[in-house]
């Protein structure tokens, strides 16, 4: 099997060819971002090799997306794409996190039917067949909602269903509760997906939002395999912050409201003032003065801290940088390997081509 690696800066020239140049579109691709997964690798292969084995014969591959790993995810991965012709192994120039991750995977696929999934084996992969008998009955996205979460905190759980309820009180697109990115979705969907240039990418939200015919498929959420969560509470906030801000602009009229009822508050201290003066009582209550301004203060405070959070992704947005940069990509499906098109390259002229 020929091996040729293409580094960056060949990319960068233009010299590489994409992988849909090398080899004729799967009928199935699964998409898998991995950020320090070297223990979950090998069993990670095995189990979505043998689920897509069964489902859809030889014709599917597999795209793993190393998210700047600091473990050993790289080189075993790049190995597995050695060995295994099915294998898109695919590394990322430093950690852009899980949804970009995600996006350069869908950038980078084939398949004319697309699965995502996490690389820690909490989405069961043997589940495909039963995804795959839900799109046959016409649906463009098949997507798991968990009806159990095992191996996960009372606190993580809590947070979640916080977070999902507040995403439907604030969100115009439906968001189903309890549903991660696992899910299949048609090739149209993911080429709209693609089409999104955004770089605050809540890609669940983004599914819902291209639409067509969008069903659940029920499941029991497995414990992680191996390794620990890489969403701690500081992640999980700040992903609801993109979540939230990149769907609704509610928070900004929210503030217009407690601006609203500040004033009201203000008004009725007045006339309180006002008649309390006319009835020649003596005003005392300083205090009362100084936790009105403290209060209107941190009212004003808050006001400018959501609107800073829309501003500030306003200003990374025009920034129009790349979403990510692709170091390597290795696939041995043809006998050669391939650097891609600068994908985010890809992204930015269909944004400006409309
Ligand atoms: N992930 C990633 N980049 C990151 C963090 C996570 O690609 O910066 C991947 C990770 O390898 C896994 C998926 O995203 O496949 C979900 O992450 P994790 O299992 O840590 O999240 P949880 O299941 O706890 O929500
Ligand atoms: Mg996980």
């Amino acid at each position: 099997m020929k091996m040729e690696t293409w580094n960056a800066a060949q990319i960068d020239r233009g010299v590489s060819l994409g992988l849909h140049d090398i080899g004729p579109a799967p009928a199935l691709s699964v998409v898998i971002p991995c950020y320090n997964e070297e223990a979950n690798l090998d069993l990670l292969v095995e189990r979505t090799t043998a689920a897509c084995r069964n489902a859809v014969g030889n014709d599917f591959e597999i795209v793993l997306i190393n998210d700047g790993s600091r473990d050993r995810t790289w080189p075993v991965m790049a190995d597995h794409a050695g060995k295994n012709r099915r294998i898109v192994a695919v590394n990322l120039s430093a950690n852009y996190g899980h949804q970009l991750a995600l996006s350069a995977g869908l950038q980078l696929c084939r398949g004319d039917t697309v699965m995502v999934m996490d690389a820690d084996l909490q989405d069961p992969p043997e589940l495909l067949p039963a995804f795959l008998a839900k799109m046959a009955e016409g649906h463009d996205v098949v997507y798991g909602q968990r009806v159990s979460r095992a191996g996960e905190t009372a606190f993580k759980k809590a947070t979640a269903s916080v977070f999902y309820r507040l995403m439907q009180r604030m969100v115009d697109v439906p968001i189903p509760r309890d549903t991660g990115d696992f899910r299949v979705m048609s090739r149209r969907v993911v080429d709209h997906l693609n089409a999104m240039p955004e770089r605050y990418r809540f890609i669940r939200g983004m599914v819902s939002l291209v639409g067509f015919s969008q069903v659940a498929l029920p499941y029991e959420r497995e414990a992680r395999f191996a390794g620990e969560s890489n969403y701690p509470l500081k992640k999980m906030i700040a992903f609801a912050l993109d979540a939230i801000t990149s769907f609704s602009t509610i928070p900004l009229r929210i503030t217009t409201y407690l601006g609203l009822i500040a004033g009201a508050m203000g008004l009725v201290t007045l006339g309180w003032v006002f008649i309390s003066w006319l009835l020649g009582m003596a005003l005392t209550g300083w205090t009362s003065l100084a936790g009105l301004v403290l209060i209107i203060g941190s009212l004003q405070l808050m006001m400018l801290g959501i609107f800073g959070e829309y501003l500030g992704r306003m200003y990374m947005e025009s920034k129009r940088r790349p979403l990510f940069i692709i170091d390597e990509v290795r696939a041995a499906s043809t006998g050669i390997v391939a650097g891609s098109p600068i994908p985010e390259m890809q992204i930015m002229r269909q944004a400006i081509n409309g």
